[in-house]
């Protein structure tokens, strides 16, 4: 029987965590739930599953879920980012869900490594603004790491049972987002309900938007970078529309190793619940000969500036990669609030990494120093030019 806190319970990988969790009452037990302000959908997720806990944003947030839950079930209801920490961490749980957007789920993840936890890693933002840090902690706290990110997840899956002897390249694939064949020009004037339509995956708002700038696979490559310990110039991008192929391991004999299935998230995060083993997902098997032809292209740097900003800040190292991800959720808040346009994204991130370059990042205060000043500098550079 595994014990789960699910972070970020109400979001998109939340939901699909539920959904395989609910098939599998006798492997899986749900200890805590998060959910920030998604009350409602908390409410009913807590009536289901019965956790222990539960953890909100602030006081009011957490007096509705309160009333709420009276007379239907005894989760304690908690609230704030050490409440998050705290259930990240309990004895009682040996599996926690990463699934909080942002650089707000660093916190609650480092929590969960340093309490020795096997962490389902959907928040890739920790990886990228502290991988160091985060990698040394999961180390010397024998917490174990399994990726659910689709690319990462399929990459675990094709890379050799132990070391990394013979790999040659990771290829990370792309759906290019819903903006790949769009003039350049008219991307200036996209809209955020635009930019969320992705052609593939049904996701959250921040990750759709940075899907369509392709900051996505960039945050990605870093990701890549610290999971699997290789360096950039080992890690390329294949842009993929279909999203069958979730990535691939090049070795050096000329094999390609490749994961393949339909694109929903309930693959990888049934493979990480359930690995070694493996468990039914609700996934529909893949239909090879139904699916339309598979289709490889490279990446057009001048479409998609942020995969090439994501590249040099990695290959800069130190705090540049913090920067780049505190920037970039500022900007990509900014264009879903209508206060950015889509093309600007890209140049708000460039501005902020020039005025910043490498900020130390050996400590986690001064992560948070570098994350700090890169979101006071994204917004004046947002002010001067809207
Ligand atoms: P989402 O916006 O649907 O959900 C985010 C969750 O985080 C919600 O439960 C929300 O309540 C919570 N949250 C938001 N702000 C918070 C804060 N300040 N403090 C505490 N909790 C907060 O996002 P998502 O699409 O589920 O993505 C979650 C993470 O998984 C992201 O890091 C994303 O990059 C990653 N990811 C998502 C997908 C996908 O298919 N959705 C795929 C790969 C990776
Ligand atoms: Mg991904």
């Amino acid at each position: 029987m595994r014990r789960l806190t699910v972070l970020g319970a109400t979001g998109s990988i939340g939901v699909s965590t539920l959904d395989v969790v609910a098939r599998h009452p006798d492997r899986f037990e749900v200890i805590a739930l998060s959910g920030h302000r998604q009350i409602d959908r908390l409410a009913e997720q807590c009536i289901a599953f019965a956790p222990r806990f539960a953890v909100v944003a602030d006081t009011a947030s957490a007096t509705r879920l309160q009333a709420l839950l009276a007379g239907k079930v005894g989760t304690e209801v908690m609230h704030g980012a050490d409440a998050l920490e705290r259930i990240a961490s309990l004895p009682e749980v040996d599996t926690v869900m990463a699934a909080i957007v942002g650089a707000a789920g660093l916190r609650p993840t480092l929590a969960a490594a340093r309490g020795g936890k096997r962490i389902l890693l959907a928040n890739k933002e920790s990886l990228v603004m502290a991988g160091g840090l985060f990698m040394r902690e999961v180390a010397d706290h024998r917490a174990s790491l399994l990726p659910i990110d689709s690319e990462h997840n399929a990459v675990f899956q094709c890379m050799p049972a132990a070391g990394r002897a013979g790999v040659r390249r990771i290829l990370l694939t792309a759906s290019g987002g819903p903006f790949r064949r769009t003039p350049i020009a008219d991307l200036a004037d996209v809209t955020p309900e635009q930019a969320c339509a992705h052609p593939n995956w049904e996701m959250g708002r921040k990750i759709s938007v940075d899907s369509a700038t392709m900051m996505n696979k960039g945050l990605e490559v870093i990701e890549a970078h610290w999971l699997f310990d290789t360096p950039a110039e080992h890690i390329d991008v294949v842009i993929h529309p279909q999203s069958i192929v979730h990535s691939m391991v090049e070795y050096v004999d000329g094999s390609v190793l490749a994961q393949m299935g339909n694109p929903d998230m309930r693959t990888p995060i049934a493979h990480a619940l359930a690995w070694p083993e493996r468990v039914e997902s609700g996934v529909s098997p893949l239909d090879l000969a139904a699916a339309s032809d598979l289709v490889f292209e490279r990446p057009d740097l001048d479409r998609f500036p942020c995969l090439k900003l994501a590249f040099e800040a990695l290959r800069a190292g130190r705090g540049t990669p913090a920067v780049l991800n505190a920037a970039n959720e500022v900007a990509v808040a900014a264009f879903l609030e209508h206060r950015l346009g889509f093309r600007a994204i890209a140049d708000v991130i460039a501005a902020t990494l020039e005025s910043l370059p490498d900020q130390p990042a050996d400590t986690l205060e001064q992560v948070f120093a570098a994350d700090a000043a890169a979101r006071v500098r994204a917004r004046e550079i947002i002010g001067a030019i809207t």
